[in-house]
């Protein structure tokens, strides 16, 4: 089965991508209003002393990349782990997604070192490398401005993900071996890493606010401190939350291009599979499983779950096999033996073709 679609030309730059974190894991779940304890957390942190550094928080990611998804949780998946309690229970559980985005807006780093010993960094058993603890916290309010969910406290991998700012440098200074975040610079957690949601299962339909604080307890010295919250008004029972094919809202396209956004997909069709085998889905010619024009990207997820997102996806795929035409593999065929693909211009608003195709057993590279 084959589908094109064309869309209207813009201009627009594609941004280099570095999330810090191990590849999304195809399991995800929930959380059940528990509160998670960072633990005790020691002070004085090796950064640069001035305290001209600026922690802040952009939402527009958060925005775009904003789903809500039912997603399956084994007893012993890692958002289960103790160390993580990312979810309330196991079992089928109703999420909601979104990324991230911190910002140091200050004129210094903010510079913490490798993990080593230090005892304000934990290991994660999902992300498998080292968070600093309380680096941002999450929470869901109601309509009166009460607490509906108590935000855990998220642990992250502080790095560079992309300049932010003009005056940022060119270059990355930090990874997850040596932590921190340059001047001018965003630390980008994307919507579909492991335990990157709250877990709403027991949250009525209705309207909220999720608000997201950075450095929230202020371990982190920092010039100003009032520039740490974020929020977004958000509908939990809005199908548009449960569908990545509604139009995305007029927003700078650094938002858009990426492949966690769950707006201006096209859904390209079902398609068979051979259940409990290796499958692959894609529209790359160069990989030999169909092709593609333009710059393409692919989701895949069983089809007979009621929403496709990033974070319930069996797979998705930008760029591979040395071309700008995807291919998602490495996941096993579902039990419904059908897959639901969806196909969306990586550069937002520019034309692209994807004729997709599946196939069975392991494709490399
Ligand atoms: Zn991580």
């Amino acid at each position: 089965m084959t589908m094109t679609f064309l869309r209207n030309s813009i201009v627009i730059t594609a941004l280099a991508y570095a999330a810090c974190s191990g590849p999304p894991t195809t399991t995800s779940a929930p959380h059940d209003a528990a509160v998670q304890d960072a633990g005790p957390i020691a002070d004085s942190m090796p950064i640069k002393p001035d305290g001209s550094a600026d922690f802040s928080i952009d939402m527009g990611r958060s925005q775009i990349d904003l789903s809500i998804g039912t997603e399956m949780f084994a007893v012993d998946s890692c958002e289960l782990d103790p160390s993580e309690q990312c979810v309330g229970a196991a079992g089928e559980r109703s999420v909601l997604r979104f990324s991230v985005e911190t910002i140091n807006l200050g004129d210094a780093d903010i510079s913490l070192g490798p993990p080593g010993d230090n005892p304000n960094y934990e290991f994660s058993q999902c992300h498998g490398h080292f968070h600093f603890r309380g680096y941002a916290s999450y929470r869901l309010l109601g309509e009166s401005g009460t607490e509906v969910l108590v935000g855990r406290k998220q642990a992250f991998c502080l790095v560079d993900s992309e300049p932010y700012t003009d005056e940022a440098a060119t270059e990355r200074t930090y990874s997850c071996q040596n932590q921190g975040l340059s001047a001018g610079w965003a630390d980008v957690y994307a919507a579909d890493l492991p335990c990157q949601f709250l877990d709403i299962t027991d949250i009525a339909d209705g309207e909220y606010t999720l608000e997201v604080a950075v450095n929230p307890d202020g371990l982190l010295g920092e010039h100003d401190p009032t520039n740490n919250l974020g929020s977004i008004a958000i509908r939990i029972g809005d199908p548009h939350l449960e569908t990545p094919t509604e139009a995305c809202p007029s927003v700078a396209p650094r938002y858009l291009d990426r492949i966690q956004r769950e707006c201006d997909w096209d859904f390209v069709g079902n398609f068979d599979c051979i259940p409990g085998t290796q499958t692959g889905a894609g529209c790359s010619q160069s990989c030999g499983v169909g092709s593609c024009e333009g710059n393409a990207m692919i989701r895949v997820c069983d089809a007979a779950s009621v929403n496709c997102t990033s974070g319930n996806a069996l797979g998705s795929n930008d760029n591979r096999c040395g071309s700008a035409c995807p291919l998602a593999s490495g996941f096993l065929c579902p039990e419904s033996g059908q897959l639901a693909v969806y196909a969306a211009a990586s550069e937002h608003g520019h034309p692209y073709e994807c004729n997709v195709a599946i196939r069975a057993g392991p494709i490399s590279p």
